[in-house]
């Protein structure tokens, strides 16, 4: 029997206590969930080899030498491996060419030992994402980026779904935020996280707005919204006054700041001490929806694995 990995990774017990205006926001702990999420996405691995003696592979492609990517890659293997995937990175050189890059794609598309293939972007200019994602077999694209998984997604038939949007959705489920019929607001349109998040959004019943820089009267959208999320890339850009009282905020944004001493600290793109005076829940950054994306990489790596061998997917 398949596994049941269910999306309630195990916090019924907790309450949203926040939505009455001057109580503190409940902070959605983000660590905590893909920390349970990791786990059942272990035991499903477990099962698939013991049962069906495959072990998901994931394969990570890096191009060039950008610090922040060479981090992120570096956790998703170290991600994988935890979980007793098979688990093969690649790094070529910042100047490899398109055909390089395209080469090794098809070449991961060819072994079978392989079922998730993350292609670390950006890319080096000269090597167009389009044409990779053209070249990416669907079935082993676990960050959800091709085309042909952007329009399952649209149809509602989606079996591997971007990762950090997945992981916002199983925030709001496991804290029982009530998405039918709500309000939802999602600044930032992009493929990675803004348009899929729009569409889970929309499927789950949410009346959705998406929001970017050409909106007139952002502030006033937001005020409406009863989920606000905001994946702009600009540091604390919403306001605490922008918020609805009660509201759910979901924080997406990764931003290096300035702080004492020459050093940095990463916040979102919400003023954080602001607008937990007023929302009714909120993601703290870093802690909130950043750290399910990886859960959620796995947990599709896990999915193509299965689906790979004509298995079941997993309730994830
Ligand atoms: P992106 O490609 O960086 O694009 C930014 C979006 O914000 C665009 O749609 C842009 O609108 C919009 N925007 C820019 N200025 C705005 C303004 N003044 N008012 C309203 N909208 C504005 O988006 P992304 O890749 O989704 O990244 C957004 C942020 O989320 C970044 O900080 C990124 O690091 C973070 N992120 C984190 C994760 C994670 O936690 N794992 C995953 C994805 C993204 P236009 O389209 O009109 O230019």
């Amino acid at each position: 029997m398949v596994p049941a990995v269910s999306a309630g990774v195990g916090g019924s017990e907790i309450f949203i206590t926040g939505s009455v205006i001057g109580m503190a926001a409940t902070i959605i702990d983000g660590k905590a969930v893909s920390a349970r999420l990791k786990e059942q996405v272990g035991r499903g691995a477990s099962w698939l080899s013991r049962e069906h003696g495959i072990v998901p592979g994931l394969a990570t492609v890096l191009v060039g030498n950008d610090p922040a990517s060479e981090v992120y890659v570096r956790n998703k293997n170290k991600a994988a491996e935890a979980l007793g995937f098979h688990s093969v990175s690649y790094h070529l050189p910042a100047n490899a060419s398109e055909a390089d890059v395209l080469a090794r794609v098809r070449a991961l598309n060819d072994d079978p030992s392989v079922h998730g293939i993350l292609v670390q972007m950006p890319l080096p200019k000269q090597v167009r994402e389009g044409a990779v994602l053209d070249t990416l077999d669907p079935r082993k694209d676990v960050d959800a980026l091709t085309p042909t998984n952007a329009g399952l997604l649209l149809g509602g038939h989606a079996t591997l779904i971007s990762c950090t949007p997945a992981g916002m959705m199983l925030l709001l489920k496991e804290y029982g935020i009530e998405v039918s019929g709500a309000n939802a607001l999602v600044i930032g349109r992009s493929l990675l996280f803004g348009k899929p998040a729009a569409q889970l959004l929309l499927a789950a019943n949410a009346t959705v707005t998406m929001a970017h820089s050409r909106t007139r009267d952002l502030p006033d959208h937001c005020r409406r919204a009863d989920i606000l999320v905001a994946a702009i890339g600009k540091p604390e850009f919403v306001k605490g006054d922008w918020v609805k009282p009660g509201a759910t905020v979901i924080d997406v944004g990764i931003n290096r700041m300035e702080a004492a001493e020459s050093k940095y600290k990463i916040v979102g793109d919400v003023d954080y001490a602001a607008a937990s005076e007023r929302a009714g829940a909120i993601t703290p950054v870093p802690g909130g929806v950043g750290a399910m994306t990886i859960a959620c990489l796995m947990r599709n790596t896990l999915i193509a694995a299965a689906s790979a061998a004509g298995l079941p997917t997993p309730q994830i």
